[in-house]
């Protein structure tokens, strides 16, 4: 019992603190390989491409998209035997182009079982590795007031998605949280700090974990809508952590901003959409990390499958997909398969929630233990095409919804003049099937091309 509390321990150690030692030089595993951004090239052409226009449920078919700088010049129908001007010329054959996406619950974490190498180096790292699969901006829902501090210098990051940082997510003494509280001047303390940091989103929990066979604590009623009132007093955000429907509806009453779950325990009803609907609250369904929660080892494997830019390392592969590491997760979760039922509400609460006219946010939980960054994003995809939703319903929870809930779209998420260039090209159509994600060829960043992309002009 004592040994398996203590992995338990290790493991929200893990998820909600981010406090662990630094790595030092030992050899790390999870090193994913390297990945250069060309910032020398200042114009390219990309020639005869269908592309994908998400808000409108429409393909504009052989196009040719000039690129200057980091904008979209001009996206015009395509003429064979057309003299380019630019720099660059990459032959499109008919391919497809998509706006870049966004995976908006991510960790920044290598998503093994090294708790050590959580570091903020490694994170920003991490971060700034997403630009290859094509992601341009995520939300980060939980790292240490540290950390946060650590990222926040501008001089840190270099090119990457942009980011949404929440600090650390507050939560009941002995329970889920990176902040531990069990006061209002306690809370009243960390928004304080938060808001002056700059944070606007404050994160909390709501969740015993019965849901995986947890038993945890939770914050009272009174300390939830402090927080909540708290955070709106300050003109910040408040959003949540909790899986189960009552008490999101409970949240939701007390005037919560957003779910950075998909509720587990049972199919949601009219009244929870009606509430969603009233606090114009986002949903973010997490299928990726109820798949890997319900049946790691399975879930592993099928994320492996995106594993297109063969990024992660063989030695890598095997060790998160070893009979090893299911046992490990195994062990903290004993209960975990005699629950698996909760995944059939995941999948139900998406359509529902969508259908309903809410707001859903693609977002993967990259970062907890195999949930893989980068791939993980992608297996979403499937996944909530899985929901029931049509593959330009997925592409839009994944690019327009949440740029536009950030306030960046159209100058991101479109394939039009006067975007920026971040997009994904694909040889299949992604409007037939979203896992067709799996034969993207080319991702540009801000104009930019980023180099592990393969058969380049010419070659194509
Ligand atoms: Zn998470």
């Amino acid at each position: 019992m004592m040994y398996r509390l203590s992995f338990l321990l290790l493991a929200l150690l893990f998820l909600f603190s981010y406090e662990s030692p630094r790595a030092g030089n030992k050899s790390d595993p999870a090193k994913l390989k390297p990945f250069n951004i060309d910032k020398t090239v200042h114009s390219i052409t990309l020639s005869n491409v269908h592309v994908v226009d998400i808000e409108n449920r429409k393909i504009i078919e052989n196009q040719d998209i000039i690129i200057e700088g980091s904008l979209i010049k001009e996206v015009r129908p395509h003429k064979p035997n057309q003299v380019f001007r630019t720099d660059t010329i990459i032959q499109g054959n008919g391919s497809y182009v998509i706006p870049s996406i966004c995976d908006m619950h991510h960790h920044m974490t290598p998503s093994d079982f090294d708790f050590s190498g959580n570091t903020p180096e490694r994170q920003i790292e991490i971060l700034e590795d997403q630009l290859q699969y094509g992601i341009q901006a995520i939300m980060n829902p939980n790292i240490s007031l540290d950390a946060t501090n650590f990222i926040l210098d501008e001089n840190r990051v270099g090119a990457s998605p942009y980011l949404i940082l929440t600090g650390p997510s507050i939560g009941p003494n002995k329970g889920w949280g990176g902040h531990q509280v069990s006061s209002k001047e306690e809370i009243s303390n960390i928004i304080e700090q938060l808001h002056t940091m700059g944070i606007q989103v404050v994160k909390f929990t709501y969740d015993d974990l019965s849901w995986l066979g947890g038993q945890m604590p939770v914050l009272e009623p009174e300390l939830l809508k402090y927080i909540i009132e708290t955070s709106h007093g300050k003109g910040m955000k408040a959003i949540a952590h909790v899986a189960d429907l009552s008490r999101a509806k409970e949240l939701l009453r007390m005037g919560l901003d957003g779910l950075v779950h998909g509720i587990v325990s049972e199919k949601v009803d009219e009244e929870f959409l009606s509430l969603l609907k009233e606090n114009r609250a986002f949903y973010i369904p997490t299928t990726a990390v109820y798949e890997t929660s319900f049946g790691f080892q399975e879930s592993v494997r099928k994320q492996f499958e995106y594993n297109i830019w063969e990024e992660f390392p063989e030695e890598f592969r095997d060790s998160l997909s070893n009979d090893a590491s299911r046992d490990m997760w195994n062990s903290w979760w004993p209960k975990a398969n005699s629950l698996k039922h909760g995944l059939s509400n995941i999948y139900w609460n998406t359509k529902a929630v969508y259908e309903s006219g809410n707001l859903v946010m693609m977002g993967s939980d990259t970062g907890t233990p195999g949930v893989l960054p980068g791939i993980s994003a992608y297996y979403e995809l499937e996944l909530m095409e899985n929901s029931g939703l049509t593959p330009y319903e997925v592409l839009e929870c994944a690019t327009v919804a949440p740029l536009k809930y950030l306030g960046l779209y159209p100058k991101q998420g479109k394939i039009a003049k006067g975007s920026k260039a971040n997009m994904i090209v694909l040889k299949k159509d992604p409007t037939s099937s979203v896992n067709n994600i799996n034969t993207s060829w080319l991702v540009l960043y801000n104009g930019a091309l980023v180099s592990n992309s393969r058969d380049l002009v010419g070659t194509h």
